[in-house]
C-alpha cells in the first residue's frame, strides 16, 4: 500500500514537474515615459493624451516627471493633465532637467559623501513639489539624457525613492534588471529594450517585428524583462526642448527660452494611432504582462535581505571570495560583494564576541567604500597579524559599517591598514579556517584581494557622455571611478522560481 502511493506520488511529482516546464517563461514588458518639456504648452496635451490612452487600454505606466514640468502643469492650471498622470505611476526624473548645469557636470569632481549631498540638495525641491501637486512620493528616478552618477543613489534613497529606471551604459549585468546602489535598477537593456518609432510609414510593422524578436530571444532565455521609453514630447516636436535652449552647455537665461518646432498635426495624430496599435500587440502576446516601477519591485524583490545564514552557508561564500570579490548567484537569490563583506564581518564579530558562529546571520544593506585605497605611508608592511590585532580590526569593521552603511575605505590593524579587498580575502580564508577548524589562529596571514565586480562598469570615454546637452569634449572620470567603487553594491536582480 505505502509503495503504491509512493508511486502515485512520484508520477504526480514528474506531471507536476513536466507541467511546469511546459508553462511559458513569463515577460515583464515595461513602458515609462519621460515627461520633461516646460516650454512648449501642447506637451502637456500629448502627455494627458497618452495617460488617457493607456487608462483606456487597461495599461498602467510609469510616467517620470521633471519637478519643473511639475510645477509648469499647476501654475498653468492643468489639473486635467494631473489627474490623468495620477491614474499611472509616478517618478521622478530630476528637478530641472537641461539647465545647466546638469547633474553629471556639477558632479564631475565630487567625492562620495560631498556628491551625495549637492545632489539632494539641488534636485530635492523636484520631489517635494511632485508630492504637493501628485500627492505621491515619486517611486522610481531615471536621469536627464546620460547625466548618471553613483551618489545620486543614497540621495534618491534619502528621497524615499527606491528604483532606478532608465536607460545609459554606465553600469549593467547582461541587459536584465539588477540590484546597485541599494536599489533595483532597470537600465542599460540595451538588447532588451524596445521603442517603435513615431514616424508613420512602416513605423507600426517594424516596430512590433522588432518587439517580436526581442520576446522570443528573451523566452528562449527564460523569461525576463523587456524596457520601453518615450517621451510625450516626442509626439508633438521636430526637436527637443531642451536641445534647443541649453544645447552643447549653453546656459540660455529663461526670458530667452524657445519652443521647439511642432509636428504637422497629421503626423502626431499618426504617430498616435500607431502607439495605440503598438500597445494593443504587445498586450496580446500570450504570457507578456505590461507592469509599472512598482510591480517590477515585487517581482524583483531581493530575497537575500530576508534570508539567514547558517555557518555552511558562510562557508560556501568565504570560499567563492577568496576567487574573485564579485555577486554570487545562489538558488533564488544573489548576494552582493558588500552583501558577502556584511555577513562575513558581522558573523566573525559574533564569533569573536561568545565564541561560537551565530546560528543565523542576516544581510545588513551596505554602500561601497568612498574612495579608492590608498596604502598607508611609512612603517611595514607585514605578512601576517596576531590574532588579537586581526579580531580587533573585523569588530571595529562591523562598529564603522553599523555606523556609516558602508564599507570603509581601508581597514586599520594597528598603524597598518588593508584595502577592503585585501580584507575580506584575508577574513574569508580566516573564516574558513576558523568553520573548518572550529578554533582561532595565532597569526592570520594578509591574503590579496580579486576585486572583479567592477568589470561591469564601463571605462570613462567621451562617448559614454553623448548627451547634446553636454558641453563639448565632456566627460567624467571621477564619476566612472567612484562607479567602479559601488559596484560592491552590484548582482543580478533575479525572477521568483
Ligand atoms: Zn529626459
Amino acid at each position: 500500500m505505502i509503495r503504491i502511493l509512493l508511486s502515485m506520488l512520484l508520477a504526480l511529482a514528474v506531471t507536476t514537474r513536466l507541467a511546469g516546464q511546459e508553462t511559458i517563461a513569463p515577460i515583464y514588458v515595461t513602458l515609462w515615459f519621460d515627461t520633461e518639456d516646460y516650454i512648449l504648452p501642447q506637451d502637456d496635451d500629448a502627455t494627458k493624451r497618452l495617460a488617457e490612452m493607456l487608462t483606456r487600454l487597461g495599461v498602467r505606466a510609469t510616467f517620470k516627471i521633471v519637478g519643473e514640468k511639475a510645477r509648469v502643469l499647476e501654475s498653468r492650471g492643468r489639473r486635467d493633465v494631473i489627474a490623468a498622470l495620477k491614474r499611472h505611476d509616478i517618478g521622478f526624473h530630476s528637478n530641472t532637467h537641461s539647465q545647466q548645469p546638469t547633474i553629471a557636470v556639477y558632479l564631475q569632481n565630487a567625492g562620495w559623501e560631498d556628491g551625495r549631498a549637492e545632489f539632494y540638495r539641488r534636485e530635492v525641491q523636484g520631489v517635494r513639489d511632485i508630492h504637493r501637486i501628485f500627492g505621491v512620493t515619486p517611486v522610481a528616478y531615471g536621469q536627464p539624457g546620460s547625466a548618471w552618477a553613483p551618489q545620486a543613489y543614497p540621495a534618491l534613497r534619502d528621497m524615499g525613492i527606491g528604483m532606478y529606471l532608465d536607460e545609459s551604459d554606465q553600469v549593467g549585468i547582461d541587459d536584465q534588471p539588477f540590484y546597485y546602489g541599494g536599489m533595483l535598477n532597470v537600465f542599460k537593456m540595451r538588447s532588451n529594450l524596445a521603442r517603435m518609432e513615431l514616424r508613420g510609414g512602416a513605423s507600426l510593422a517594424n516596430g512590433t517585428a522588432a518587439f517580436t524578436k526581442i520576446h522570443e530571444q528573451l523566452r528562449s532565455k527564460g523569461g525576463g524583462t523587456i524596457s520601453i521609453y518615450y517621451h510625450p514630447n516626442e509626439w508633438v516636436q521636430t526637436e527637443f526642448w531642451d536641445a534647443v535652449n541649453f544645447r552643447r552647455g549653453a546656459n540660455t537665461a529663461r526670458g530667452e527660452w524657445k519652443p521647439p518646432g511642432t509636428r504637422p498635426a497629421a503626423e502626431t495624430e499618426q504617430a498616435f494611432q500607431d502607439f495605440d496599435q503598438y500597445v494593443r500587440f504587445i498586450k496580446a502576446q500570450a504570457g507578456v504582462r505590461l507592469v509599472t516601477a512598482t510591480e517590477l519591485k515585487t517581482i524583483y524583490g531581493d530575497k537575500a535581505m530576508t534570508r539567514s545564514f547558517r555557518p555552511d552557508d558562510l562557508l560556501v561564500f568565504a570560499r567563492s571570495v577568496q576567487k574573485d570579490i564579485t555577486f554570487q548567484k545562489l538558488d533564488g537569490y544573489a548576494l552582493s560583494a558588500a552583501d558577502v563583506f556584511s555577513l562575513l564581518t558581522d558573523a566573525t564579530t559574533a564569533f569573536i564576541e561568545r565564541n561560537a558562529w551565530p546560528a543565523a546571520t542576516k544581510v545588513t544593506a551596505l554602500d561601497g567604500p568612498g574612495r579608492v585605497y590608498a596604502p598607508p605611508t611609512g612603517g611595514a608592511r607585514s605578512a601576517s597579524f596576531r590574532w588579537s590585532a586581526f579580531a580587533q580590526a573585523v569588530r571595529d569593521t562591523s562598529d564603522y559599517c553599523r555606523t556609516s552603511h558602508r564599507l570603509p575605505d581601508e581597514v586599520w590593524i594597528g598603524s597598518e591598514s588593508l584595502s577592503p579587498a585585501d580584507y575580506l580575502a584575508t577574513l574569508a580564508r580566516t573564516v574558513e579556517d576558523l568553520i573548518v577548524s572550529g578554533k582561532a589562529p595565532t597569526d592570520v596571514m594578509r591574503r590579496e584581494g580579486h576585486y572583479t565586480a567592477d568589470r561591469y562598469v564601463a571605462a570613462d570615454s567621451p562617448a559614454l557622455w553623448g548627451w547634446v546637452i553636454f558641453p563639448e569634449g565632456f566627460h567624467a572620470p571621477r564619476i566612472m571611478e567612484l562607479a567602479r567603487l559601488q559596484a560592491w553594491t552590484l548582482k543580478p536582480a533575479m525572477l521568483p522560481h
